[in-house]
């Protein structure tokens, strides 16, 4: 896979009798991968109206062509470099696990990688999970994802493919895009900020900022950078614990990044942008679902603009948490609510078939 930007040329030699033929061949960046300022510059500087960014974007996501030669109101020039800059790119629909209200895709790259989306149907619309990296290295050990360690980010526009092919696949409009799918989104910040512009572009995909959520398991230095951003995007973090010594357990970024820190830079994002933050928290049976570790998430939290989703843990096959019971989730949802902070308990999808992160691909692997 080539880096954006930069064109590769992979110089071929077939020995055919004495004779040498030299091939070049081109691998060309996916039109995905640019975003509407992008493809303004790319006109200014073939000397073009900056305008034809506007109907290139209305032609690939509004009318989806799958070819420039369906674009009618651009020249025929234009058309031919286009051509020969960009490609029209799709990634490959490997399987598809179909239930009631949930979706589960396995994607193949144009290198062989697998990555996985999962699509929700709620009742307030449609939502998607999708992946920022092939496998990931944040090692948080309860996590199918980290089995495999990062292999490379993802570009910009596989994560727009992701979706496009998803809204394909079920002919319909997705209204919901979180990033909480197979990668650590903030270890790969420049193509996921990318990734943001293109699909909330009004002549993009159309994904309303506050649509958009962003799950991170705590880089500190990107939660800052992120507050900067113009987008009202939400942000969610993968909290688990609430004290070091049992988040250092199960999350290695916490040596780096403790909780003390955390919390103070969200305390800095929610003075920046006052948008409510999420606290992801995975309920892991006999870890820290207990009435202490609910008052220590209660103190820990206190005062602090925001809302806790509390997570019945999938199983999976290769390690060796447990969920918590049905019971103890709500005895935990019982303490947090009366110390009146939000909280919610996370509606199931999926279960039955793997949609926890990275089970999908990792069952694939097993077979
Ligand atoms: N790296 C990012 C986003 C990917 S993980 C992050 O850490 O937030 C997305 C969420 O799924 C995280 O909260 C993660 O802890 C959670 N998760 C991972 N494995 C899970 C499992 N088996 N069951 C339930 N949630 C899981």
């Amino acid at each position: 896979m080539c880096q954006e930007g930069i064109y590769v040329k992979i110089h071929i030699y077939f020995f055919l009798g004495y004779d040498i033929i030299l091939m070049d061949v081109n691998i060309m960046e996916s039109i995905y991968n640019k975003t509407f300022q992008d493809l303004e510059k790319y006109f200014e500087d073939i000397k073009e109206k900056p305008f034809k960014a506007t109907q290139l974007f209305e032609w690939l996501y509004g009318k989806r062509i799958e070819s420039f030669d369906e674009i009618s109101n651009i020249k025929k020039e234009i058309i031919a470099k286009l051509k020969k800059d960009f490609a029209i790119d799709k990634l490959v629909i490997k399987k598809v696990e179909r239930d009631k209200d949930v979706n589960k895709y396995l994607f193949e790259l144009s290198d062989g990688n697998l990555i996985e989306a999962v699509l929700m149907m709620h009742d307030y619309g449609k939502s998607i999970c999708i992946s920022s990296q092939v496998g990931c290295n944040m090692g948080c050990k309860f996590c199918e994802s980290g089995r495999l360690k990062k292999v490379r980010n993802l570009l910009a526009s596989e994560m727009v493919l992701q979706i496009l092919q998803v809204e394909e696949d079920i002919k319909d409009r997705i209204s919901h895009v979180v990033v909480m799918g197979i990668g650590e989104p903030f270890d790969n910040y420049d193509n996921l900020v990318k990734f943001i512009d293109i699909i909330n572009h009004p002549k993009g995909i159309q994904i309303g900022s506050r649509h958009i959520t962003v799950s991170t398991c705590g880089i500190i230095p990107k939660i800052e950078e992120f507050s900067h951003l113009p987008y009202q995007v939400n942000l969610a973090i993968s909290l688990h614990a609430a004290t070091d010594e049992k988040r250092n357990q199960i999350m290695p970024i916490n040596k780096v990044y403790p909780l003390g820190q955390l919390i103070a830079s969200i305390k800095k994002y929610l003075d920046k942008t006052n948008r409510r933050v999420t606290f992801e928290y995975i309920m892991l049976k006999g870890i820290n679902d207990s009435i202490e570790d609910a008052n220590q998430l209660c103190n820990l939290l206190q005062g602090i603009n925001c809302y806790i989703n509390l997570i019945p843990y999938n199983e999976t096959n290769n390690l060796e948490f447990k969920r918590s019971k049905k019971d103890t989730i709500l005895k935990f949802y019982d303490i947090i609510k009366k110390r009146n902070i939000a909280v919610t308990i996370r509606k199931e999808f999926g279960s039955k078939i793997s949609a926890a992160c990275g089970q999908l691909r990792s069952k694939k692997e097993d077979l």
